[in-house]
C-alpha cells in the first residue's frame, strides 16, 4: 500500500485531470497502462517475487531488482541501447514544434512596430499582466533543437559544448533562453530540474557577462506521461498560455506514456521468452 499510493508524493508533478470525456476517448490499453503504471501494478519481476509468482525479482539483462522504475528509467541496458535517448527526442519532437510555432507568430509581427517591454532586474517579464511572455518582447526569435543533427550553440553568446535541448534567441534584444527536457521517474522531477539547472549555470553566467539576458528553463515530463510544473511554468514564462499550452503539455505527455509502455511491453516480451519464468500477463 505505501508504494502504491507513493503517486500523492510527487510534489512537482502537475495535477493531470482525466475529465470523463478524457476516459471515455482514450483506448483500453492506455487507460490500462496509466492506471497499472501509476499504482505500480504491472507485472515487474519485482511484482511478481512479491506475489510469490517468480523466483527472481532481477533484470535479466543487468541483474539489479527490476521494479517499474528500473524498467522504465534506470536500467543500464535500455540506457545503452538508445530507448531512454528515442523516448526523450519523441517527446522533445512534440515540445519543439509546439515552440517553433509560438517563435513563428511572434516572427509574423515584424512587419508592424516592435514592442519591447521593459523589466526591473530579477522582475520576470511574464509577471507583468498584459504582455504576453518572453517570446512577446522580441520579433527575431532564431532556434535551434537538438534534434536530427547534433545542436551547435550560437557563438556569437557563448562558446561551449553543452548541447541544450532547444536554444532560442534574439540578436535584436540580446535574449537567450535555453530549454532543457529530462524524463524522469515522477518520483525524481525535482532532483532532475535541480540537475539541470546547476549543469547549465555557468553557460548562463557566460551569456550574461557578453550582455545576453539569459534563461536557464529545466523541463521535465516524467516517463508516465504526467508533466513537471517546470513545464507549465516554462511555458507560460514563453508566452504559450492557455488551449496552445494545454495542447502541447498534452502532447508531450501523450508521447511518453506510448514511448514507456512500448518499452514496457519490450521488456516484457523478453522476459517472457525465457523458458525459466513465465511471466503471466
Ligand atoms: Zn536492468
Amino acid at each position: 500500500m505505501k508504494k502504491q499510493g507513493s503517486w500523492t508524493r510527487w510534489e512537482s508533478v502537475k495535477d493531470r485531470s482525466l475529465t470523463w470525456q478524457d476516459i471515455w476517448s482514450m483506448e483500453g490499453h492506455r487507460i490500462k497502462f496509466l492506471l497499472c503504471s501509476t499504482y505500480d501494478v504491472l507485472p515487474t519481476p519485482s511484482n511478481l517475487h512479491t506475489w510469490g509468482m517468480v523466483e527472481s525479482p532481477s533484470c535479466t539483462l543487468c541483474g539489479k531488482i527490476a521494479n517499474l522504475e528500473h524498467v522504465l528509467s534506470s536500467c543500464h541496458s535500455s540506457l545503452a541501447d538508445g530507448k531512454f535517448r528515442w523516448r526523450h527526442d519523441q517527446i522533445l519532437a512534440q515540445l519543439a514544434e509546439g515552440v517553433e510555432q509560438a517563435r513563428k507568430r511572434t516572427r509574423q509581427l515584424s512587419n508592424g512596430p516592435r514592442f519591447i517591454h521593459f523589466v526591473r532586474a530579477g522582475e520576470s517579464a511574464a509577471a507583468g499582466g498584459r504582455n504576453k511572455g518572453v517570446l512577446a518582447t522580441a520579433n527575431d526569435w532564431e532556434m535551434r533543437a537538438d534534434l536530427k543533427k547534433q545542436l551547435k550553440f550560437p557563438e556569437e553568446i557563448a562558446h561551449t559544448t553543452l548541447r541544450p535541448d532547444i536554444v532560442l534567441w534574439s540578436r535584436g534584444t540580446k535574449q537567450v533562453v535555453l530549454i532543457e527536457l529530462t524524463v524522469p521517474w515522477e518520483e525524481r522531477m525535482e532532483e532532475a530540474y535541480e540537475r539541470k539547472l546547476k549543469k547549465y549555470q555557468t553557460l548562463i553566467l557566460e551569456s550574461q557577462h557578453n550582455g545576453w539576458k539569459a534563461w536557464n528553463l529545466p523541463v521535465e515530463v516524467g516517463c508516465r506521461g504526467f508533466a513537471g510544473r517546470s513545464l507549465w511554468r516554462a511555458l507560460g514564462l514563453l508566452g504559450i498560455e492557455g488551449l496552445a499550452r494545454k495542447r502541447l503539455v498534452a502532447n508531450t505527455t501523450r508521447r511518453a506514456e506510448e514511448a514507456s509502455r512500448w518499452i514496457w511491453l519490450q521488456r516484457k516480451v523478453r522476459w517472457q521468452s525465457r523458458p525459466t519464468e513465465g511471466l503471466g500477463t
